[in-house]
Protein backbone atom coordinates (compact mmCIF):
# COMPACT_ATOMS: atom_id res chain seq x y z
CA UNK A 1 0.00 0.00 0.00
CA UNK A 2 1.32 3.47 -0.84
CA UNK A 3 2.11 5.75 1.43
CA UNK A 4 0.29 8.44 0.18
CA UNK A 5 -3.48 6.43 -0.07
CA UNK A 6 -4.71 8.28 2.39
CA UNK A 7 -4.49 11.97 0.70
CA UNK A 8 -7.70 13.69 0.57
CA UNK A 9 -7.96 14.69 -3.51
CA UNK A 10 -6.87 18.02 -4.11
CA UNK A 11 -9.59 21.14 -5.53
CA UNK A 12 -8.27 21.84 -8.74
CA UNK A 13 -7.41 26.18 -8.67
CA UNK A 14 -9.97 27.19 -10.64
CA UNK A 15 -7.42 29.86 -12.55
CA UNK A 16 -5.14 26.97 -14.06
CA UNK A 17 -8.44 24.58 -14.73
CA UNK A 18 -10.34 27.25 -16.78
CA UNK A 19 -7.15 27.41 -18.76
CA UNK A 20 -6.71 23.77 -19.11
CA UNK A 21 -10.46 23.43 -20.15
CA UNK A 22 -9.82 26.21 -22.59
CA UNK A 23 -7.21 24.45 -24.21
CA UNK A 24 -9.45 21.26 -24.44
CA UNK A 25 -12.15 23.23 -26.20
CA UNK A 26 -11.99 22.39 -29.77
CA UNK A 27 -15.11 25.29 -31.25
CA UNK A 28 -13.39 27.49 -33.58
CA UNK A 29 -15.26 30.83 -31.83
CA UNK A 30 -13.67 30.18 -28.12
CA UNK A 31 -13.06 32.99 -26.40
CA UNK A 32 -10.63 33.11 -23.40
CA UNK A 33 -10.92 35.91 -20.89
CA UNK A 34 -9.78 34.49 -17.88
CA UNK A 35 -5.91 34.64 -17.75
CA UNK A 36 -3.99 37.90 -16.49
CA UNK A 37 -1.66 37.17 -19.09
CA UNK A 38 -1.10 40.41 -21.59
CA UNK A 39 -2.55 38.90 -25.10
CA UNK A 40 -2.13 41.52 -28.40
CA UNK A 41 -5.01 42.40 -30.48
CA UNK A 42 -4.15 38.47 -32.20
CA UNK A 43 -5.15 36.63 -29.06
CA UNK A 44 -1.05 36.13 -29.25
CA UNK A 45 1.53 36.23 -26.42
CA UNK A 46 3.15 40.08 -26.60
CA UNK A 47 6.84 40.35 -26.24
CA UNK A 48 7.84 43.71 -25.51
CA UNK A 49 9.96 45.31 -27.70
CA UNK A 50 12.00 46.72 -24.55
CA UNK A 51 12.44 43.26 -23.50
CA UNK A 52 13.34 41.90 -26.65
CA UNK A 53 16.25 44.49 -27.32
CA UNK A 54 17.43 44.25 -23.59
CA UNK A 55 17.81 40.34 -24.26
CA UNK A 56 20.13 41.19 -27.55
CA UNK A 57 22.12 43.21 -25.20
CA UNK A 58 22.81 40.05 -22.82
CA UNK A 59 23.09 37.52 -25.10
CA UNK A 60 25.82 40.14 -26.90
CA UNK A 61 27.40 40.53 -23.75
CA UNK A 62 30.40 38.51 -23.89
CA UNK A 63 30.88 38.69 -19.64
CA UNK A 64 27.38 37.10 -19.37
CA UNK A 65 27.89 33.97 -17.45
CA UNK A 66 25.59 32.23 -15.10
CA UNK A 67 26.88 32.49 -11.76
CA UNK A 68 24.46 32.55 -8.70
CA UNK A 69 23.54 35.86 -7.03
CA UNK A 70 23.87 36.71 -3.52
CA UNK A 71 21.20 35.88 -0.99
CA UNK A 72 19.05 38.86 -1.46
CA UNK A 73 19.06 38.47 -5.22
CA UNK A 74 20.47 40.28 -8.32
CA UNK A 75 21.95 43.76 -6.81
CA UNK A 76 20.88 46.15 -9.78
CA UNK A 77 17.46 44.29 -10.48
CA UNK A 78 17.46 44.78 -6.14
CA UNK A 79 18.06 48.50 -6.76
CA UNK A 80 16.01 49.31 -9.89
CA UNK A 81 13.23 47.64 -7.81
CA UNK A 82 13.07 49.63 -5.09
CA UNK A 83 13.80 53.00 -7.23
CA UNK A 84 10.60 52.62 -9.33
CA UNK A 85 9.18 51.49 -6.14
CA UNK A 86 9.78 54.08 -3.89
CA UNK A 87 11.96 56.95 -5.94
CA UNK A 88 13.34 59.36 -3.32
CA UNK A 89 10.62 58.62 -1.11
CA UNK A 90 12.39 57.18 1.68
CA UNK A 91 16.05 56.92 3.82
CA UNK A 92 16.92 54.14 1.66
CA UNK A 93 18.82 52.48 4.75
CA UNK A 94 15.57 51.64 6.43
CA UNK A 95 14.28 49.51 3.73
CA UNK A 96 15.09 46.29 3.34
CA UNK A 97 14.76 44.77 -0.38
CA UNK A 98 15.14 41.49 -1.99
CA UNK A 99 14.78 39.53 -4.95
CA UNK A 100 11.82 37.13 -5.06
CA UNK A 101 9.77 34.32 -7.03
CA UNK A 102 8.01 36.80 -8.48
CA UNK A 103 5.19 38.59 -7.25
CA UNK A 104 3.99 35.31 -5.74
CA UNK A 105 7.12 34.54 -4.06
CA UNK A 106 7.27 37.66 -2.66
CA UNK A 107 3.51 37.67 -1.63
CA UNK A 108 5.04 34.28 0.10
CA UNK A 109 8.00 35.47 2.22
CA UNK A 110 6.27 38.86 3.64
CA UNK A 111 3.29 35.95 4.82
CA UNK A 112 6.27 33.70 6.04
CA UNK A 113 8.45 36.63 7.70
CA UNK A 114 5.34 37.60 9.38
CA UNK A 115 5.11 34.13 10.87
CA UNK A 116 8.27 34.33 12.00
CA UNK A 117 8.20 38.42 13.78
CA UNK A 118 5.06 39.96 13.78
CA UNK A 119 2.95 36.77 14.21
CA UNK A 120 -0.50 38.31 13.42
CA UNK A 121 -3.71 37.53 15.29
CA UNK A 122 -5.44 38.57 12.07
CA UNK A 123 -4.83 39.48 8.15
CA UNK A 124 -7.69 41.71 6.51
CA UNK A 125 -8.18 40.47 2.56
CA UNK A 126 -10.32 42.69 0.63
CA UNK A 127 -13.75 41.32 -0.51
CA UNK A 128 -13.11 39.87 -3.28
CA UNK A 129 -9.42 39.79 -3.49
CA UNK A 130 -6.90 37.96 -5.86
CA UNK A 131 -7.56 34.07 -5.12
CA UNK A 132 -3.93 33.27 -4.29
CA UNK A 133 -3.91 35.39 -0.99
CA UNK A 134 -5.99 33.53 0.77
CA UNK A 135 -3.98 30.43 -0.18
CA UNK A 136 -0.81 31.71 0.69
CA UNK A 137 -2.09 32.82 4.05
CA UNK A 138 -3.41 29.55 4.88
CA UNK A 139 -0.71 27.63 3.71
CA UNK A 140 2.47 29.77 5.76
CA UNK A 141 0.20 31.23 8.90
CA UNK A 142 -2.26 28.56 9.59
CA UNK A 143 -2.27 30.18 13.04
CA UNK A 144 -3.68 33.86 11.42
CA UNK A 145 -7.40 34.52 11.07
CA UNK A 146 -8.28 35.74 7.44
CA UNK A 147 -11.10 38.32 7.50
CA UNK A 148 -12.82 40.25 4.69
CA UNK A 149 -13.00 44.32 4.82
CA UNK A 150 -15.65 45.45 2.19
CA UNK A 151 -14.28 47.09 -0.98
CA UNK A 152 -16.71 45.93 -3.86
CA UNK A 153 -20.10 46.89 -3.66
CA UNK A 154 -21.76 44.67 -6.22
CA UNK A 155 -24.79 46.23 -6.40
CA UNK A 156 -23.67 49.36 -7.81
CA UNK A 157 -20.12 48.56 -9.15
CA UNK A 158 -18.59 51.14 -6.92
CA UNK A 159 -15.90 50.69 -3.98
CA UNK A 160 -17.68 50.38 -0.72
CA UNK A 161 -14.98 53.02 0.93
CA UNK A 162 -16.76 53.82 4.01
CA UNK A 163 -17.34 49.95 4.93
CA UNK A 164 -13.50 49.08 4.44
CA UNK A 165 -12.78 52.06 6.96
CA UNK A 166 -15.79 51.86 9.63
CA UNK A 167 -14.95 48.19 9.25
CA UNK A 168 -11.16 48.42 10.20
CA UNK A 169 -11.57 51.07 12.91
CA UNK A 170 -14.18 49.05 14.50
CA UNK A 171 -12.55 45.63 14.30
CA UNK A 172 -9.19 45.45 13.40
CA UNK A 173 -6.36 45.17 15.90
CA UNK A 174 -2.94 46.84 17.22
CA UNK A 175 -0.39 44.24 14.99
CA UNK A 176 -3.32 42.78 12.90
CA UNK A 177 -1.78 42.37 8.87
CA UNK A 178 -3.86 44.29 5.92
CA UNK A 179 -3.18 43.33 2.02
CA UNK A 180 -3.53 45.86 -0.02
CA UNK A 181 -3.35 45.86 -3.76
CA UNK A 182 -1.33 49.07 -4.90
CA UNK A 183 -3.39 49.31 -8.16
CA UNK A 184 -5.17 47.91 -10.58
CA UNK A 185 -6.90 45.80 -8.39
CA UNK A 186 -7.43 42.34 -9.14
CA UNK A 187 -10.51 41.23 -9.82
CA UNK A 188 -12.76 44.59 -9.28
CA UNK A 189 -10.54 46.49 -11.58
CA UNK A 190 -11.76 49.18 -8.98
CA UNK A 191 -8.83 51.44 -7.14
CA UNK A 192 -9.68 53.83 -4.00
CA UNK A 193 -8.45 57.61 -5.09
CA UNK A 194 -6.04 59.41 -3.99
CA UNK A 195 -7.94 60.83 -0.94
CA UNK A 196 -9.31 57.40 -0.67
CA UNK A 197 -5.72 56.48 0.17
CA UNK A 198 -5.07 58.52 2.72
CA UNK A 199 -7.78 58.20 4.65
CA UNK A 200 -7.01 54.14 4.51
CA UNK A 201 -3.20 54.99 5.73
CA UNK A 202 -4.99 57.31 8.34
CA UNK A 203 -6.73 54.17 9.84
CA UNK A 204 -3.57 51.89 9.52
CA UNK A 205 -1.95 54.33 11.43
CA UNK A 206 -4.67 54.90 14.24
CA UNK A 207 -5.21 51.20 14.40
CA UNK A 208 -1.27 50.13 14.23
CA UNK A 209 -1.95 47.88 11.12
CA UNK A 210 0.98 46.14 9.83
CA UNK A 211 0.18 46.74 5.42
CA UNK A 212 1.36 44.87 2.62
CA UNK A 213 0.88 46.82 -0.32
CA UNK A 214 0.63 44.20 -3.37
CA UNK A 215 2.04 45.61 -6.19
CA UNK A 216 1.23 43.25 -9.55
CA UNK A 217 0.48 45.92 -11.46
CA UNK A 218 2.98 49.14 -12.01
CA UNK A 219 2.23 51.04 -14.82
CA UNK A 220 -0.67 48.98 -16.34
CA UNK A 221 -3.62 51.03 -14.46
CA UNK A 222 -2.77 54.49 -15.88
CA UNK A 223 0.16 53.75 -18.15
CA UNK A 224 2.73 55.48 -16.43
CA UNK A 225 5.03 53.35 -13.42
CA UNK A 226 5.36 56.38 -10.99
CA UNK A 227 1.61 57.61 -11.43
CA UNK A 228 0.84 54.18 -10.35
CA UNK A 229 3.12 53.83 -7.35
CA UNK A 230 1.47 57.18 -5.91
CA UNK A 231 -0.60 54.97 -3.19
CA UNK A 232 2.92 53.49 -1.98
CA UNK A 233 4.72 56.57 -2.03
CA UNK A 234 2.24 58.35 0.33
CA UNK A 235 2.21 55.79 2.67
CA UNK A 236 6.05 56.42 2.61
CA UNK A 237 5.89 60.05 3.29
CA UNK A 238 4.17 58.51 6.47
CA UNK A 239 7.15 56.18 7.86
CA UNK A 240 8.38 59.00 10.39
CA UNK A 241 5.15 58.56 12.52
CA UNK A 242 3.90 54.69 13.35
CA UNK A 243 3.70 53.36 10.04
CA UNK A 244 6.26 50.33 9.20
CA UNK A 245 4.83 48.59 5.52
CA UNK A 246 5.49 46.51 3.27
CA UNK A 247 5.46 45.93 -1.02
CA UNK A 248 5.12 42.73 -2.62
CA UNK A 249 6.51 43.85 -6.30
CA UNK A 250 5.51 41.33 -9.16
CA UNK A 251 7.19 42.37 -13.04
CA UNK A 252 5.00 39.32 -14.92
CA UNK A 253 2.65 42.00 -15.95
CA UNK A 254 4.48 45.10 -16.86
CA UNK A 255 7.87 43.55 -18.25
CA UNK A 256 5.45 40.38 -19.65
CA UNK A 257 8.20 38.17 -18.07
CA UNK A 258 5.23 35.65 -16.57
CA UNK A 259 7.68 32.47 -16.92
CA UNK A 260 11.17 34.25 -16.00
CA UNK A 261 9.25 34.39 -12.26
CA UNK A 262 11.00 38.36 -11.50
CA UNK A 263 10.14 40.33 -8.33
CA UNK A 264 10.93 41.44 -5.05
CA UNK A 265 10.06 42.37 -1.85
CA UNK A 266 10.63 45.58 0.12
CA UNK A 267 9.85 45.93 3.78
CA UNK A 268 9.74 49.08 5.52
CA UNK A 269 10.92 49.83 8.96
CA UNK A 270 10.98 52.68 11.10
CA UNK A 271 14.81 52.35 12.08
CA UNK A 272 17.76 51.46 10.63
CA UNK A 273 18.85 48.99 13.82
CA UNK A 274 15.06 46.92 12.75
CA UNK A 275 16.64 47.47 9.09
CA UNK A 276 19.28 44.78 9.71
CA UNK A 277 17.35 42.02 11.72
CA UNK A 278 14.49 42.24 8.90
CA UNK A 279 17.62 41.02 6.61
CA UNK A 280 18.62 38.67 8.79
CA UNK A 281 15.24 36.75 9.24
CA UNK A 282 14.56 37.42 5.06
CA UNK A 283 18.33 35.27 4.56
CA UNK A 284 17.30 32.49 6.86
CA UNK A 285 14.29 32.05 5.36
CA UNK A 286 15.29 32.79 1.95
CA UNK A 287 18.39 29.61 2.72
CA UNK A 288 15.89 27.27 3.41
CA UNK A 289 13.54 27.90 0.49
CA UNK A 290 15.47 29.77 -2.51
CA UNK A 291 18.99 29.80 -1.58
CA UNK A 292 18.76 32.76 -4.34
CA UNK A 293 16.58 33.80 -6.70
CA UNK A 294 16.61 33.38 -10.88
CA UNK A 295 19.19 35.54 -12.97
CA UNK A 296 18.25 35.75 -16.21
CA UNK A 297 14.83 37.36 -16.10
CA UNK A 298 16.08 39.60 -13.48
CA UNK A 299 18.98 40.98 -15.64
CA UNK A 300 16.33 41.50 -18.37
CA UNK A 301 14.59 44.00 -16.33
CA UNK A 302 18.07 45.54 -14.81
CA UNK A 303 18.98 46.53 -18.46
CA UNK A 304 15.73 48.27 -19.16
CA UNK A 305 15.75 50.44 -16.41
CA UNK A 306 19.10 51.42 -16.32
CA UNK A 307 19.18 52.00 -20.10
CA UNK A 308 17.13 55.16 -20.81
CA UNK A 309 16.50 54.21 -24.45
CA UNK A 310 15.13 50.50 -23.36
CA UNK A 311 13.60 52.94 -20.34
CA UNK A 312 11.67 54.96 -22.82
CA UNK A 313 10.64 52.08 -24.86
CA UNK A 314 9.48 50.43 -22.00
CA UNK A 315 7.11 53.54 -21.01
CA UNK A 316 5.89 53.44 -24.24
CA UNK A 317 5.61 49.84 -24.29
CA UNK A 318 3.14 50.38 -20.83
CA UNK A 319 1.39 52.41 -23.11
CA UNK A 320 0.51 50.41 -25.63
CA UNK A 321 -0.86 47.19 -23.48
CA UNK A 322 -2.51 49.59 -21.06
CA UNK A 323 -4.19 51.60 -24.19
CA UNK A 324 -5.37 48.42 -26.01
CA UNK A 325 -7.04 47.31 -22.58
CA UNK A 326 -8.69 50.99 -22.44
CA UNK A 327 -9.53 50.83 -26.25
CA UNK A 328 -11.29 47.44 -25.91
CA UNK A 329 -13.44 48.38 -22.58
CA UNK A 330 -14.92 51.25 -24.93
CA UNK A 331 -15.71 49.04 -27.78
CA UNK A 332 -17.26 46.42 -25.61
CA UNK A 333 -19.32 49.12 -23.63
CA UNK A 334 -20.37 50.13 -26.95
CA UNK A 335 -21.46 46.95 -28.30
CA UNK A 336 -23.44 46.01 -25.34
CA UNK A 337 -25.24 49.38 -24.59
CA UNK A 338 -25.93 49.69 -28.76
CA UNK A 339 -27.91 46.16 -28.01
CA UNK A 340 -29.18 47.78 -25.32
CA UNK A 341 -27.99 44.51 -23.19
CA UNK A 342 -29.80 44.49 -19.52
CA UNK A 343 -27.01 45.14 -16.78
CA UNK A 344 -24.66 47.93 -15.63
CA UNK A 345 -22.11 48.76 -17.82
CA UNK A 346 -20.77 52.11 -16.89
CA UNK A 347 -18.28 50.84 -14.90
CA UNK A 348 -16.25 49.10 -17.40
CA UNK A 349 -15.37 52.30 -18.85
CA UNK A 350 -13.78 53.92 -15.75
CA UNK A 351 -12.45 50.45 -14.13
CA UNK A 352 -8.89 50.15 -14.31
CA UNK A 353 -6.13 47.83 -15.81
CA UNK A 354 -6.96 44.19 -16.72
CA UNK A 355 -9.92 43.07 -15.24
CA UNK A 356 -13.65 43.80 -14.87
CA UNK A 357 -16.31 42.19 -12.60
CA UNK A 358 -19.16 41.84 -15.10
CA UNK A 359 -22.20 40.97 -12.57
CA UNK A 360 -22.84 37.57 -13.83
CA UNK A 361 -24.35 35.08 -11.52
CA UNK A 362 -22.48 31.76 -12.12
CA UNK A 363 -25.31 30.01 -13.77
CA UNK A 364 -24.50 32.75 -16.67
CA UNK A 365 -21.10 32.24 -16.36
CA UNK A 366 -21.35 28.51 -16.60
CA UNK A 367 -23.66 29.04 -19.99
CA UNK A 368 -21.29 31.54 -21.57
CA UNK A 369 -18.60 28.90 -21.41
CA UNK A 370 -20.52 26.02 -22.36
CA UNK A 371 -23.02 27.72 -25.26
CA UNK A 372 -20.97 29.84 -26.38
CA UNK A 373 -17.27 28.94 -25.42
CA UNK A 374 -16.53 32.50 -24.10
CA UNK A 375 -15.05 31.50 -20.74
CA UNK A 376 -14.44 34.11 -17.12
CA UNK A 377 -13.98 32.84 -13.94
CA UNK A 378 -16.67 32.16 -11.98
CA UNK A 379 -16.52 35.22 -10.17
CA UNK A 380 -17.59 36.58 -13.58
CA UNK A 381 -14.48 38.32 -13.76
CA UNK A 382 -13.20 39.38 -16.95
CA UNK A 383 -9.86 39.87 -18.21
CA UNK A 384 -9.54 42.50 -20.45
CA UNK A 385 -6.44 41.39 -22.32
CA UNK A 386 -8.73 38.40 -24.30
CA UNK A 387 -11.02 40.46 -25.72
CA UNK A 388 -9.58 41.54 -29.76
CA UNK A 389 -11.19 43.60 -32.24
CA UNK A 390 -12.49 40.35 -33.99
CA UNK A 391 -13.92 38.81 -30.88
CA UNK A 392 -15.64 41.42 -29.19
CA UNK A 393 -18.98 41.91 -30.86
CA UNK A 394 -19.03 37.99 -30.08
CA UNK A 395 -18.18 38.33 -26.82
CA UNK A 396 -20.96 41.12 -26.47
CA UNK A 397 -23.37 39.47 -28.45
CA UNK A 398 -22.78 36.10 -26.10
CA UNK A 399 -23.40 38.36 -22.91
CA UNK A 400 -26.78 39.83 -24.50
CA UNK A 401 -28.08 36.17 -25.41
CA UNK A 402 -27.04 34.98 -21.55
CA UNK A 403 -28.79 37.78 -19.87
CA UNK A 404 -32.29 38.51 -22.25
N1 LIG B 1 -0.83 39.74 -6.94
C1 LIG B 1 -1.89 39.87 -7.73
C2 LIG B 1 -3.03 40.72 -7.27
C3 LIG B 1 -1.96 39.22 -8.96
O1 LIG B 1 -3.04 39.37 -9.73
C4 LIG B 1 -0.88 38.43 -9.36
C5 LIG B 1 -0.91 37.70 -10.67
N2 LIG B 1 -2.07 37.16 -11.06
C6 LIG B 1 0.22 38.32 -8.50
C7 LIG B 1 0.21 38.99 -7.29
C8 LIG B 1 1.47 37.52 -8.75
O2 LIG B 1 1.79 37.14 -9.97
P1 LIG B 1 3.20 36.53 -10.35
O3 LIG B 1 3.57 35.55 -9.31
O4 LIG B 1 2.99 35.94 -11.67
O5 LIG B 1 4.14 37.69 -10.38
Amino acid sequence: MSFFEQILEAVPDSTFAMIEAFKADSNGKKVNLSPGIYRDDNAKTWVLPSVKKAKEILQADQNLNHDISPQMGYPDLVSVARQMTFKDTLDSRTVTSMQTISGTGANHFIARFLSDTLQPKTVWLSDPTWDNHPKIWRHTNPATEQRLYPYYDYKTSTLDIEGMLSTLREKASRGDVIILQACAHNPTGLDPSRENWEAIAEVCEEKEIFPIFDSAYQGFATGDADNDAWAIRHFATRVNATMEFAVAQSFSKNFGLYGERVGALHIVTRTRDSAAKVEGVLKTISRAEITSAPGFGAKVVATIIQNPTLRGQWQDDLKTMSGRLRDMRKRLYDELTKRHTPGNWGHLLTDIGMFSIMGLSQEQVAILKDTFHVYLLPSSRLSWTGLTSWNVEYVAESIHRVVT
